[in-house]
């Protein structure tokens, strides 16, 4: 029994101490070993042999060991800067002089790691990138589709191999976007996504702020200083990002000025290297250049550029140009026919954008248009309700943790939806109408915790009750059953 008592106990040590073994293997993984004479690691020594004592050698080292050893006859004491070849390995106590000091081993440098190979694979199909956009942006369907397909080859451009120069005569170019659509129908919010679902660093930028060099305002370089810092300084990433300028309607030419355009036709102007692809180089980590800051060189090559704005006045060049188009000829229409028509903005051609003060290489180097939609009542509504992260999806899950339910009546949603339009703001307005109303109920629900949910309907948002209030059932009533 003893016997056996004693050979189970050196079995849980000869484990214990076999777990202790690979524990220590495991994490000298992430260590090397250091030459006890010439200090060097083993990444630049090369193997090592180890000593009892936890010494370890390199072979330079060890060679020089045995060479003087033959050189001096075998006399250890003789022998210099060998100073372990004197130590008695008993006597711990030399280790702690620090001339004798065991070196620490030392944390592996890990190798920079490789370029991304990218393939085919790695890029999202238009179709899975719209069907990705559609559950957070709703209608725009053309829009979603004309991007889907921009950005895929876009990447399909800058991520995969491309034949060496004169393999073959095709180059693909740049595919950049213009995005054209009034206040508030989604043009950032539809870039922001995209950016998100293709995890690609987004930096946005007004165009009203940038000047050219040399005058007040933020320099055309600004715009990819501020990808770099949204890439957390990485070149690389910034350089697969996407840049996108708001409000380039107001960097159109002026009409009739005597003065300087610093601000719009110069602007354009200066954009165009940027957009088709030049290497900039842009201070890290501030948007000023000056002698301290230490300065990345950016290609701008692969960064897909979208051009956004509201083009106010471009309507009206539309429909004068169709109306002049129709009015010749057999099939002339009456001039009125495209009076309130929603989607002029979609029949835009270069020739509009060029009337309304656009130059003509600033639109060659966005050789893709889009049109977003003007947002009426209906789409209002889809927008509050239907995306993933609705509005009212968001208030809906902040009363849930109270254990209430949110609910709008269609009536209301119609309120809203109406007072959103006469802002004119676009969908931008649906926060702040809600925001408003929302204040009070966030604010009275959880005092009651006999609440259970909460209706709001027109005559509450119209100021002429109160929400809607149901009880908790706080006693449930016991279900009867027959028997
Ligand atoms: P723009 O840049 O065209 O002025 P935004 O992109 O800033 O407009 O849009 C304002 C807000 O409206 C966005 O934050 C988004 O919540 C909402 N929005 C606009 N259009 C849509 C849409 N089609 N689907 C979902 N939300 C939208």
């Amino acid at each position: 029994m003893e016997e056996k008592e004693r050979l189970s106990e050196i079995e849980t040590k000869e484990e214990a101490s076999q777990k202790h073994n690979r524990k220590e293997q495991e994490e000298d993984k992430d260590y090397e070993k250091v030459c006890y004479i010439c200090r060097r690691p083993e990444s630049k020594a090369g193997s090592m042999v180890s000593m009892p004592g936890g010494i370890y050698l390199c072979h330079d080292c060890m060679q020089k060991a045995f060479d003087a050893l033959k050189q001096n006859g075998m006399d250890l004491g003789q022998i210099s800067n060998m100073p372990f070849l004197n130590l008695n390995m008993g006597d711990f106590s030399n280790f702690l002089r620090p001339d004798m000091a065991i070196p620490k081993k030392q944390k592996i440098k890990k190798k920079a790691e490789e370029p991304k190979v990218y393939t085919i694979q790695d890029i999202p199909a238009p179709h899975v990138i719209k069907h990705r956009l559609d559950e957070f942006v709703v209608g725009q369907e053309q829009a979603k589709k004309v991007m889907s397909v921009a950005v895929y080859n876009h990447y399909k451009r800058a991520l995969l191999s491309r034949p060496a120069e004169g393999e073959d005569d095709i180059t693909i170019e740049k595919s950049n976007i213009l995005m054209v659509g009034p206040t508030g129908s989604g043009k950032t919010y539809l870039v922001k996504t995209l950016a998100k679902l293709l995890d690609v660093p987004l930096a946005i930028a007004d165009a009203t702020s940038l000047t050219e060099a040399g005058y007040i305002g933020d320099d055309i370089e600004s715009v990819v200083s501020k990808l770099l810092a949204a890439a957390g300084n990485d070149v690389e990433k910034a350089e697969r990002g996407i840049i996108f300028i708001d409000e380039v309607d107001k960097i159109a030419k002026k009409q009739q000025t005597n003065a300087r355009d610093v601000s719009g036709e110069s602007v354009q102007q200066e954009l165009l290297k940027l957009l088709e692809g030049s290497v900039v180089e842009v201070p890290v980590g501030s948007n000023q250049k000056n002698a301290m800051t230490p300065m990345a060189t950016v290609n701008t090559d692969n960064i897909l550029f979208i051009c956004g704005g509201a083009f106010p006045e471009l309507e009206q060049i539309i429909k004068e140009r169709l109306q002049k188009k129709s009015s010749m000829g057999f099939g002339s229409q009456l001039k009125d026919h495209y009076e309130g028509d929603q989607n002029l903005l979609a029949k835009v051609e270069n020739g509009d954008l060029r009337k309304f003060g656009m130059i003509p290489e600033f639109l060659g180097r966005l050789p893709i248009t889009v049109a977003l939609q003007p947002l009426d009542k209906e789409f209002m509504k889809r927008i509050l309700t239907e995306p993933k992260n609705a509005i009212l999806k968001q208030y809906e899950k902040l009363l849930s943790y109270d254990e209430v339910k949110l609910e709008f009546d269609d009536s209301a949603l119609d309120w809203i939806a109406q007072e959103a339009m006469k802002k004119e703001t676009g969908a931008r307005a649906l926060r702040a109408i809600l925001e408003d109303f929302m204040l009070d109920i966030m604010y009275e629900i959880p005092k009651d915790p006999n609440i259970g949910t909460v209706i709001i309907t027109r005559s509450y948002l119209e100021k002429r009750g109160g929400p809607r209030i149901e009880m908790r059932n706080i006693y449930p009533v016991p279900v009867r059953t027959s028997n």
